[in-house]
């Protein structure tokens, strides 16, 4: 990635928004390259959504191993500080068939209950 990607923003991004602080959010943590936030639709008691500051579509367009390797910490760190000792799960809705409807990469951390599988 580019040091010019590294300020890449997309204007009709919904997760975009909430990092510029455009548009409201519970912000659960940030650092220089991620926001964490609170889903607004929460499917377990914790549901966190970990955003890169830069508008990538998914993780096929995520070649950054550095990046997503600093993300994937993110999510492992708050499921410590978030108390999830009990397990949790991490999700990567990946494109149409992958259920992923907001096209901005994102990590859903989930926890807080037993979660089954497979999932829908
Ligand atoms: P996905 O279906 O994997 O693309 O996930 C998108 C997630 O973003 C869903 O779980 C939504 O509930 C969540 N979401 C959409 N808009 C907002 C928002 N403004 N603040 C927080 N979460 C949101």
């Amino acid at each position: 990635m580019s040091p010019a990607d590294a300020t890449r923003q997309d204007p009709n991004c919904i997760f975009c928004k909430i990092i510029d602080r455009q548009l409201p959010s519970n912000v659960v943590s940030e650092n220089d390259y991620s926001l964490a936030v609170r889903d607004v639709n929460a499917q377990a008691p914790t549901h966190i959504l970990i955003l890169p500051k830069i508008h990538v579509v998914n993780i096929t367009e995520g070649s950054d191993q550095d990046l997503l390797g600093k993300l994937f910490q993110t999510a492992c760190n708050l499921a410590k500080s978030e108390h999830l000792e009990n397990g949790f799960r991490i999700v990567v809705n990946t494109g149409n068939d992958g259920g992923q409807t907001v096209h901005h990469l994102h990590i859903h951390l989930m926890g807080g209950r037993a979660m089954g599988w497979p999932p829908g």
